[in-house]
């Protein structure tokens, strides 16, 4: 629905509608403890809207978001405050969700003393090891965040999320705006917290190459939609939806894939006007003409993998 931007402008005389965009629409997953999904898909797919609203920072408009099997929209008071710390969400640019003209130590440190994780007299020993943990040096605390590299900047955000103890990780293309080796020791760095920690992690991304070695399990998005999910060596062994196959044939590095399918046609379609059937039949090498009435549904093709494909009938 039109924001407060739609409204102002149309209040202007500005051509702007007031329309509804199904961003996420009949999704259902489940993220279990200890587990990283990888959440994967085109710019406008809805992977962060998701995202956001699993981390308790967007409202969902229908359906519910269980945590723990307790609806996270009908929880108030106490278990209503722990579940929104114990799951949090990391960003793709650090800079921005950090407060400038704060220190490193209170922008860190200061959740938890709010929340009594900590208290005045060793709130410093206690920054100094959120700091420590994110591969920081503690020595820089009363820098401002502009003092940091982007590497530094992310790391910052993740001591800033580890801080209030959190059990679940939401990572929002965290290292896409960084350098390829800057990319790789932020990974290493969010596999070990997972190892030492005990994490769960949504980690989401544009980029199946990023999720490769992350997730046990890949969720792949289109339009709003599940269109496949799997075992993380299932899809990159047996990938059977056409859009997951053309996400792998960008994968770099993966010259193998990239001989049986060119890439992804086209633009993604705007999701307040999406294609009928299946959202992808105007960009799919592979599209009949049931694939431009029916919408596939997600059914399963080996044990643990399901894809949304009318393929998979027709093979039948
Ligand atoms: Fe392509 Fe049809 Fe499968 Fe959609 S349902 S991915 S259009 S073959």
């Amino acid at each position: 629905k039109l924001d407060f931007a739609g409204k102002f402008a149309q209040k202007l005389g500005m051509n702007v509608r007031d329309e509804i965009v199904h961003a996420v629409d009949n999704v259902d997953l489940t993220v279990r403890k200890g587990e990283v999904v990888g959440l994967v898909g085109e710019s406008g797919c809805g992977k962060s809207t998701l995202g956001r609203m699993v981390a308790g920072i967007m409202p969902a408009s229908g359906g519910e978001i269980l945590w723990h099997g307790k609806n996270l929209t009908a929880l108030s008071g106490r278990e209503a405050k722990q579940a929104k710390l114990q799951t949090q969400m990391i960003f793709q640019d650090p800079y921005a969700s950090l407060n400038p003209r704060m220190r490193v130590a209170d922008i860190v440190g200061e959740a938890p003393l709010v929340h009594g994780l900590t208290k005045r007299g060793e709130w410093d020993s206690y920054v100094d090891g959120q700091m420590r943990r994110a591969g920081l040096d503690p020595s820089f605390k009363r820098r401002y965040p502009h003092q940091f590299s982007g590497g530094q900047r992310q790391r910052i955000g993740i001591a800033r999320a580890l801080a209030v103890q959190p059990e679940f990780i939401v990572c929002d293309e965290a290292v896409a705006a960084l350098d390829v080796s800057i990319q790789a020791q932020i990974l290493n760095l969010f596999m070990d917290l997972r190892r030492d920690l005990d994490l769960t992690y949504l980690f989401i991304s544009h980029d199946l190459g990023v999720v490769e070695h992350l997730s046990d399990r890949v969720v792949i998005m289109y339009l709003g939609r599940v269109v496949e999910e799997a075992p993380a060596e299932e899809i990159f062994a047996r990938a059977n939806h056409p859009y997951t196959q053309a996400l792998l044939s960008e994968v770099p590095r993966i010259e193998a894939r990239k001989k049986s399918f060119a890439g992804i046609k086209g633009e993604i379609p705007s999701p307040l006007n999406p294609p009928p059937g299946c959202h992808f039949h105007p960009r799919c090498p592979h599209a009949f003409e049931r694939c431009r009435i029916e919408r596939p549904a997600l059914k399963e093709v080996a044990p643990g993998h399901k894809s949304a494909c009318h393929l998979n009938d027709k093979a039948a």
